[in-house]
């Protein structure tokens, strides 16, 4: 079911299906959470996009093993001894946050489906993992988050643009910043 009307207005009845890339934006950016939901269309010629896809096909070819879980998919899955583990692989940890937010969101949804994981972050381009569970604090911060991402949702408008580190490689920057 779609979550926007024809007029672009998200209803108020209905509860939103929260992605994990929603999850991650809300991390770096609340204006992108709403203008990714409400599908304005970011420069596709983007070259932090390119790179992120061509990292995504090519990184752990002969490992990949993409799973879609309900509406989350998944870039490996494994176990190891008896203890599921869901990895996600990512072209940097500049937004570690972010990464971990989203992760412990696939954990959390895992959860919900009486299925308990742990997570771990690749970052192939450093050479590095990270550990990811899903403990107390973070299983409610991260409601707290989904939440928020509905109310943002729902706004006629966007939040204002901030200046942050991230719209020098943020597809919408022209969007945001465009003069005049
Ligand atoms: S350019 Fe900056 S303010 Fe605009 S959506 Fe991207 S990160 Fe957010």
């Amino acid at each position: 079911m779609d979550d926007v009307n024809r007029k672009g207005v998200i209803s108020l009845s209905y509860v939103m299906d929260v992605t994990g890339t929603h999850v991650w934006y809300y991390f770096i950016c609340k204006r992108e959470v709403w203008l990714l939901i409400h599908n304005i269309a970011a420069d596709q010629d983007d070259e932090n996009l390119d790179l992120g896809r061509f990292i995504n096909e090519h990184t752990y070819e002969r490992n990949k093993k993409e799973v879609l879980i309900g509406n989350i998919k998944v870039d490996r899955v494994r176990k190891e001894r008896g203890q599921l583990i869901i990895g996600e692989v990512k072209k940097s940890s500049r937004y570690l946050e972010s990464a971990r937010y989203q992760l412990l969101y696939y954990l959390q949804t895992l959860r919900k489906m009486g299925i308990n994981a742990s997570g771990e972050l690749l970052f192939p381009e450093e050479k590095k993992t990270e550990a990811v569970y899903l403990d107390e604090e973070s299983d409610q911060r991260l409601k707290e988050a989904v939440e928020d991402i509905r109310q943002i949702a729902r706004q006629q408008i966007p939040p204002d643009p901030k200046k942050i580190k991230f719209c020098r490689r943020c597809a919408y920057r022209e969007y945001c910043w465009a003069e005049g």
